[in-house]
């Protein structure tokens, strides 16, 4: 219901301030309070929950079912009586009777092959199975289970200041990721009978209680990801002996776990800024064929995150090396099956290691004691110190060049995400723009530090404006909850991350806005912020009025289209007569003859005035341009009123352009011009947008040169996601196309192979 009611005001107010692109945001905004302040920091009364958990897992590798017990501590800092509290049961989206199933919308035609409607078919028993909720000395409490959340009723109210324990126990099927899909699961590999897990998700999770939202319980449909408290985690985790852990957290144990040799790799690994190999992939071949029957017990702990993941699995080859961020050493890991080689042994740690550094440069320095990415196929998923990255070559070592880029950008995309939403802890189930728009942002920027020239898929403006310019009911605001959003990727990440380039790039400047960001990432840190949060820091921090900007960028879905549609030339009149009839007459004489007379030049052999000389009179004689004594006068007359700074001006060769420009894709946007001169030099202008403060629709400037400009081009660095530019140049300029009568050979071939194919040709030569 609250959330009917916050779109409801939104279409209202967009309707009410359509006609004002310059309005100020009052309308779409909360108010301030003392929670949070309308310089958008945290206020003196801000406070957030804090949930604390103690797990023992025990994976059943036979079964692929993993059960669980835990002691949740809840500390009620607000300033409210809770007289129940809401738990999330995510598992639950798996089991047969969930929403997320019965809202699908479905055609016949989406379904294209027996597997489709297989997979659409397929039965799994999933969902949590709940065996018991009591307090720490085993009383029952009373509980209920909607859907994907739990609600304990509380036998007295939990008062401000006050802590509750209690226990779950449960357990669930896990799914096989494979087949039913998920951010969690697990992958079989035929070939060695072995599993890979990649587990999250895994344990009931106490909702946010807050200032915005109340209890943030709105149901988990697949999509709008999640809303979690910080706390502390101590996780104990029993697996097949065999099996290799990777989970948020440090071990406490890896002197009982680990072998000598692996704990001597272990400490080198710390010391060494390139990765070292603590289990190497012919070990983990080995373990793949032993299978251990025994168990052996990971102990993990980790403070003030929001999470706790895990993966676990025989298969895994395991690397690491240090990074240094400000004063603390960052240990870098990564953990592969055979199958990930040669690309993650080769780039997984480096780019983990280069992802906190460069992130720890525009936001804050990362404050946990290890970063980890895994190898899971096809999937890109962040919790906590971990994370989960697809990049899979062929199986004979080859791969193109999309599955590379591929992997380095979901690697340096999912490390990022410790940053958004792990840290800096927005609330994932209401705007997914929060933490993938701003994470898509950075992971640009490291991405271009990563290689000079990265192809990176999101981030520069002109990126998006295929899909700005696309058809508006297929697409939505940015500011919309993430269930409801049409074209995700384009929208949750593609273009928010542009408007903050955007800003960066054009708007307010690099110095400008990398001040903001982080004053917003420092503000922000371990707490929970909301959109109003982050558009009144950036504002408040650089002294740039933005609202104009959010409102386009975030509560429309106009695109950019500027035309630069007229421009006129002028020159000024000197008065000066000698000079101005020259001009007059130079300019008769360059124009155009219409064709009749031409013609007739020849064809009319005489006219009448040509025979009789008493036709002509005073008109007919008289010389236009000829410069007379009274013209001379004049001139004198106006020289003697004129100072000699006028004078000098008038005479000075000045070339004056009035542009003209239309807004046609109804953002508002500054306006950058290029004007080329005839001696081939150019000049760049900026015209801030609030040119467009009184007329959104048309505006004209004028630019005054000392030198004849023969083009004018608008955006010629690509940086306002114009989405037409064929009408930002004067005069209009034509490209080629080259049109294809053939058709293009289609090849499954990756160029890896094709190189391959022509080195045994020209051995064969
Ligand atoms: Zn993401």
């Amino acid at each position: 219901m609250k959330y009917s009611l916050l779109s409801l005001s939104l279409v209202l107010s967009t309707m009410a301030f359509s006609q004002a692109k310059f309005a100020q945001l009052d309308q779409e905004l909360p108010t301030a309070n003392s929670y949070r302040t309308a310089s958008g920091a945290p206020g003196h009364a801000y406070y957030q929950q804090k949930a604390d958990y103690k797990m023992n897992l025990v994976l059943d590798d036979a079964k692929q079912r993993l059960d669980g017990f835990e002691t949740i501590t809840y500390t009620n800092n607000s300033p409210d009586r809770l007289d129940y509290l809401w738990l999330q049961l995510d598992q639950n989206i798996y089991d047969e009777n969930s929403d997320t199933k019965l809202i699908e919308v479905e055609k016949m035609e989406n379904f294209k092959s027996v597997g489709d409607l297989r997979k659409r078919d397929f039965k799994y028993d999933g969902g949590f199975k709940i065996e018991q909720i009591t307090s720490t000395s085993g009383q029952k409490l009373s509980y209920f289970i909607n859907k994907t959340m739990l609600r304990i009723d509380l036998s007295k109210p939990l008062l401000p200041g006050q802590s509750i324990s209690f226990q779950i126990k449960w357990w669930y099927n896990i799914n096989d990721r494979m087949q039913v899909g998920g951010r969690s699961g697990y992958e079989y590999f035929e070939t060695d009978q072995n599993y890979l897990y990649t587990i999250a998700q895994f344990f009931p999770r106490m909702c946010v209680y807050n200032d915005v939202t109340g209890w943030q319980n709105k149901q988990f449909l697949g999509r709008g990801e999640f809303t979690l408290p910080f706390g502390d985690y101590e996780v104990s985790l029993t697996v097949p002996a065999d099996h290799i852990v990777a989970a948020t957290g440090e071990c406490q144990n890896y002197a009982s776990i680990l072998t000598p040799e692996q704990r001597k790799r272990y400490e080198q690994a710390k010391k060494s800024n390139s990765p070292v190999l603590i289990v190497t992939q012919a070990e983990a071949e080995a373990a793949e064929k032993n299978k251990s029957s025994q168990t052996k017990t990971w102990v993990y702990k980790a403070q003030n995150v929001r999470d706790f993941a895990f993966a676990t699995s025989r298969k895994f080859i395991w690397d690491a090396q240090n990074q240094t961020v400000g004063s603390k050493n960052v240990l870098c890991m990564s953990y592969y099956p055979k199958e990930g080689n040669p690309l993650w042994e080769r780039y997984s740690t480096k780019l983990v290691a280069h992802t906190i550094k460069t992130y720890s440069k525009y936001t804050i320095d990362y404050p946990y004691p290890v970063a980890i990415s895994v190898h899971s196929k096809w999937i890109g998923m962040e919790y906590p110190m971990i994370c989960f990255n697809g990049g899979r070559p062929e199986a004979d070592g080859t791969y193109s060049e999309g599955e590379k880029y591929g992997m380095w950008g979901v690697i340096i995309h999912e490390v990022g995400h410790n940053f958004f939403p792990m840290i800096i802890n927005s609330d994932e189930r209401q705007w997914t723009w929060m933490d993938e728009g701003l994470n898509t942002f950075v992971q640009y920027l490291t991405e271009q530090e990563w290689e000079r020239g990265y192809p990176s898929r999101r981030g520069p403006a002109y990126l998006i404006a295929d899909y700005m310019r696309g058809d508006k009911s297929g697409i939505s605001p940015i500011m919309t909850n993430s269930e409801s959003i049409k074209q995700f990727g384009n929208n949750a990440y593609g273009k928010p991350a542009t408007a903050l380039n955007i800003l960066r790039e054009t708007i307010m400047g690099r110095e400008l806005f990398d001040y903001a960001f982080k004053t917003y990432c420092e503000r922000w840190a371990f707490k929970h912020p909301t959109p109003a949060d982050f558009f009144r820091t950036m504002e408040d921090a650089s002294a740039v009025d933005l609202d104009w900007f959010w409102r386009a960028w975030f509560y429309s879905t106009d695109n950019v289209d500027i035309a630069l549609t007229d421009v006129k030339w002028f020159q000024l009149n000197t008065q000066n007569p000698a000079l101005e009839k020259a001009f007059l007459q130079n300019k008769d004489a360059q124009k155009d003859a219409f064709i009749g007379d031409t013609r007739n030049k020849t064809a009319i052999t005489t006219t009448v005035n040509e025979k009789d000389a008493n036709i002509d009179d005073f008109y007919a004689k008289r010389d236009l341009y000829k410069v007379d004594a009274l013209d001379e006068k004049a001139y004198q007359s106006f020289l003697s009123k004129t100072s000699p700074e006028d004078l000098a001006y008038l005479n000075a060769g000045k070339q004056l352009y009035e542009l003209s420009f239309e807004n046609i894709g109804g953002i508002v946007m500054p306006l950058i011009i290029e004007a080329t001169f005839a001696d081939g030099s150019t000049k760049v202008e900026r015209i801030p947008a609030e040119i467009w403060r009184i007329e959104e629709q048309k505006v004209s400037k004028v630019f005054i040169y000392d030198k004849e400009v023969v083009s004018f081009r608008l955006d010629p660095f690509l940086e306002t996601a114009d989405t037409d530019l064929d009408n930002n140049t004067w005069p209009r300029q034509l490209q080629p196309t080259r049109y294809q009568l053939y058709k293009q050979e289609q090849t499954r071939e990756n160029p890896m192979q094709r190189q391959q194919r022509l080195e045994q040709m020209q051995r064969g030569n």
